[in-house]
């Protein structure tokens, strides 16, 4: 959610949001998701769900695949939502993230990745989000598991 003044107006330009696992709703969702498993109150749900809308309007990233600052990271928010909510839009979504790496677009033009085999930046973390794709059952972001 955009911050605002007091007369509704944004306060920061909506284009300059980061939509990352270390940074907003690609993270935070998964605060959100213990508290929901916790206290099973809606709200943490419900709160879950728009940072996958959120998600899934803003986040095919151009800085690589990783699963911190990229797009499995991002991904990986709709494999949790498949977990906590079982409806298979949230499959549909991870997997076109997936795609979305594969494109030849993304691969000439995202940027490499400091640490270009790392867990969090690099292919490891790819790797591991792919493998989630083929058992989303059982999927979790590697050393986050909320279940
Ligand atoms: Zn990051």
């Amino acid at each position: 959610m955009d911050e605002v003044d007091r007369s509704g107006r944004s306060l920061r330009d909506s284009d300059d949001e980061l939509i990352h696992w270390c940074h907003g709703a690609s993270g935070i969702i998964y605060m959100m998701a213990a508290a929901y498993l916790r206290w099973k109150d809606q709200r943490y749900l419900d709160s879950c769900k728009r940072a996958g809308d959120l998600v899934w309007r803003k986040g095919l990233l151009r800085k690589g695949p990783g699963i911190c600052h990229g797009v499995a990271g991002n991904g990986y928010v709709f494999l949790l939502l498949y977990r906590l909510t079982g409806d298979e839009r949230y499959l549909y979504r991870a997997a076109k993230f997936a795609d979305f790496m594969n494109l030849p677009q993304f691969q000439t033009d995202a940027r490499i990745p400091d640490s270009p085999y790392s867990l969090y930046e690099g292919i490891a973390g790819t790797a591991c989000f792919l493998a989630d794709l083929i058992e989303p059952d059982k999927a979790h972001f590697p050393f986050q598991d909320v279940f």
